[in-house]
């Protein structure tokens, strides 16, 4: 056998322990993993001494999606090269054509994606002629279903609507994931606000409070638990939402959080304004706390970026309400949350691979990712647990000209990113070329196995 690519010396981190040995990669598959002297020799050696060897994280919350995002295939996917990303996961929105349709356009505007991917669909209309498309997109391996219970857009389902729309998900094997606030508790509280002139972005959180978060997880984890329908709940900002989708049972509630939740509260409004409003909104200390309670517990199983894409000066200037929601972090979010984990909080590599990989990859239906197990895909990031360096907007490869975590400071840095055995970032320099990436036909998850 010939090898493309050994990457030596390093600590391999698995989802379950850490081992010192070499990573052997060929025709774009990890081919096996041992000492120097067991291995057959290399094109090429990659020098790992001191670092960490993990599998390539997944994000499969991003939006390069032409909805809510100026991202494109090409910025967004090599700033999730350069944060240790190989596999993202964007959305397929329906809006006012079928689903099918939305799926195609959203293949083709991840096309030249210079890392993998896959697509959700984005349910956005109560029409019933979707149930018939669910069964179709999953053997296509679009195999998760988004909604919203509210939404900037005009895009949120009644409960109603997701009821019958979960016992049609059940019989298809598709996974709902679901942005979950309480439409008219949150509409009467920005009501209350705009009627009091309180439009400073400092206000914005109390336009979204906690309790409409945990109602709304709670309703849309009850109705999945009711058909049998496995449910994933986005951006889990809140103790009270934790809680509400940790009395149902996991093998069919789980729940994500966003790095964003682990570091920053509702004062980062002081220092940035609107660029810090995100929907759910930035909440209290005691909630940051409760994010890592639950990521220890198992509770909440996933960290995604929620990477979405503005400019600064489609952010700044406004009132709350005449603000787009969402930041941009797919470049720092890994490293920011690898410090919040790993060196604050004391969490073990295993665990930290788990939250940005394993569990990613298995929630979604991607055996062949999130892990280092031989004949899987060579997805791996060499990682420097030592390096500190100060996050600035200037090395951004999105589109977007600021970052929330602008001046930060972070031990733990991406020195090399492949996918599929090709190197595509280096030392913080994108190598490979756009296009690399490709669709990903997930399989319909199975969350009991
Ligand atoms: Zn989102």
């Amino acid at each position: 056998m010939t090898l493309d690519t050994v990457i030596a010396g390093g600590t391999l981190v698995t989802p379950t322990g850490t081992l010192a040995a070499d990573l052997a990669i060929a025709d774009g598959t990890i081919a096996a993993v041992g000492t120097a002297d067991e291995l057959p020799t290399a094109d090429r050696y990659v020098d790992a001494t001191d670092r960490l060897v993990m599998p390539g994280f997944v994000d499969p919350h991003v939006h390069i999606d032409g909805l809510a995002s100026i991202e494109t295939a090409t910025s967004g996917s090599r700033a999730a090269a350069l944060g240790g990303v190989t596999t993202l996961l964007s959305f397929a929105w329906q809006l006012d054509r079928s689903l099918p349709d939305a799926v195609r356009e959203g293949r083709a505007i991840l096309a030249d994606s210079l890392v993998d991917y896959g697509l959700h669909a984005g349910i956005t209309r109560e029409d019933p002629a979707v149930f018939d498309d669910l069964g179709p997109l999953c053997d296509d391996g679009v195999t998760s279903f988004k909604l919203f219970t509210v939404s900037s857009y005009g895009l949120d389902l009644s409960y109603g609507f997701v009821d019958e729309l979960f016992e049609h998900l059940a019989a298809a094997g598709g996974v709902a994931i679901g942005h979950t606030e309480d439409p008219s508790v949150c509409a009467a509280h920005a009501d209350r606000l705009k009627r009091d002139g309180k439009g400073d972005p400092t206000w914005y959180p109390h336009s979204r409070p906690d309790y409409a978060e945990a109602m709304a997880a709670d309703s849309v984890a009850r109705l999945a638990v009711e058909h049998g329908t496995q449910y994933y709940g986005l951006h889990t900002s809140s103790r009270a939402a934790t809680a509400a989708l940790a009395s149902y049972p996991a093998d069919l509630v789980r729940g994500e959080t966003c790095t964003h939740y682990t570091v920053l509260d509702a004062s980062a409004h002081d220092r940035l304004g609107a660029l810090a409003q995100l929907a759910p909104p930035l909440r209290r200390p005691d909630d940051v706390a409760a994010m890592f309670e639950a990521l220890a517990d198992g509770t909440i199983s996933v960290v995604s970026s929620d990477h979405t894409a503005y400019t600064r000066a489609s952010k700044v200037g406004a009132t709350w309400w005449e603000t787009s929601n969402g930041a941009n972090a797919l470049q720092t979010s890994v490293p920011v949350f690898h410090d919040a984990a790993v060196t604050e909080h004391g969490f073990s590599y295993p665990s930290f691979v788990r939250l940005v990989s394993t569990n990613p990859a298995r929630t979604f239906g991607l055996p062949q990712k999130g892990t280092l197990d031989p004949g899987t895909d060579a997805d791996v990031v060499v990682f420097d647990p030592h390096e500190t360096y100060t996050i600035t907007a200037d090395d951004n490869a999105s589109e977007a000209d600021y970052s929330i975590y602008e001046g930060r400071e972070v031990t733990g840095r991406v020195k090399q990113t492949f996918v599929r055995g090709e190197l595509v970032a280096d030392e913080g320099t994108i190598v490979g070329e756009p296009g690399h990436g490709t669709f990903l036909a997930r399989e319909r998850p199975d969350w009991s196995a």
